[in-house]
């Protein structure tokens, strides 16, 4: 029987937690630290996890991975550089969150506008969209992060998807020479399996790829009772598997002829420090490897851009 193909999103990577940005009314940890980034990479290594990891170029705007962030040692940055390389790299599709996930940026003055990024996009050509994606491709590629797709923050492009694709297919194409990408925006609910999305001279083939699943460890960012938060954790990893293997959603999707994606972000995995959703990742990997790992076959963005 054929192996169904299954993946992981991870977003917004990067050294310091982008939810101290996103969520300005609460306390967050701001610094991720390398053990994070180590037990994550342990995890992945164990259970032969594939997918696409984002690594967010100028995380909220306070500097540049190439040159160093405010707010951030540059051994810091230099570490979860290399860190990402070393063990993330060989498992994951690397992408750009665009430049900041947080404002967005002039690419021609280099300075930050006052509006976010997806606001942004709206209204872009796919020229436009091009310079930007490959500005952010660029400053990957000065620390040998190579990325294979990109990543939208939040709902970025979803109102301009034409000229989304052409764009990210084109700063591929002028960057990296690349004839194949891919990008994440969507969930199942709006795109029910990968989807070529423009394919010319000029962009080369663009990939839509989905995600299945909501992140069910999302929970950790939130603080609060410590009690609450890891049994909403468990609650949401026994919807997609439960704990006898059994039941969950998980099952119902293995026959659906296309790749299955999980999804999770940097900070949910954090979990300000507390681990919560890390925790929770490890139980959920568990689960799939003992009950599934016979049945399923983990491959990379990149891989799955390739054969869908
Ligand atoms: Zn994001």
């Amino acid at each position: 029987m054929a192996k169904t193909p299954i993946s992981l999103i991870i977003d917004d990577g990067s050294p310091v937690n982008l939810y101290y940005f996103h969520d300005l009314m609460r306390e967050h940890e701001l610094i991720v630290p390398i053990e994070h980034v180590q037990r994550f990479a342990s995890i992945c290594e164990k259970h032969g996890v594939r997918g696409k990891f984002s690594v967010v170029p100028m995380p909220a705007g306070l500097g540049r991975l190439d040159k160093g962030l405010s707010h951030c040692p540059l051994e810091h940055v230099k570490k979860f550089n290399e860190t990402v390389r070393k063990r993330i790299a060989p498992m994951f599709s690397l992408t750009p969150e665009i430049i900041s996930h947080y404002f967005a940026f002039d690419v021609k003055t280099e300075r930050f506008l006052g509006m976010q990024e997806d606001i942004y996009f709206s209204t872009l050509s796919a020229e436009q969209i091009a310079d930007y994606v490959s500005y952010a491709i660029n400053i990957l590629c000065n620390v040998d992060l190579v990325p294979d797709g990109v990543t939208s923050p939040w709902m970025t492009g979803i109102d301009n998807e034409q000229n989304y694709a052409e764009g990210i297919g084109m700063a591929f194409k002028r960057t990296l020479n690349r004839d194949r990408t891919f990008y994440f925006l969507h969930n199942q609910s709006v795109l029910n399996a990968p989807k070529v999305m423009c394919s010319t001279p000029e962009t080369g083939m663009v990939v839509s790829i989905p995600r299945d699943f909501p992140d069910v460890f999302w929970p950790g960012n939130n603080p609060g009772n410590d009690a609450d938060v890891k049994r909403k954790i468990k609650e949401g990893i026994d919807r997609i598997i439960s704990e006898d293997g059994r039941g969950g959603q998980f099952r119902e999707l293995l026959d659906a002829g296309r790749p299955i994606v999980f999804i999770s972000h940097w900070q949910s995995l954090f979990s300000d420090g507390r681990a919560y959703g890390l925790d929770g990742f490890e139980v959920l990997m568990e689960r799939i490897s003992r009950y599934f790992g016979d049945n399923v076959e983990w491959l990379t963005f990149k891989e799955i851009a390739e054969r869908y």
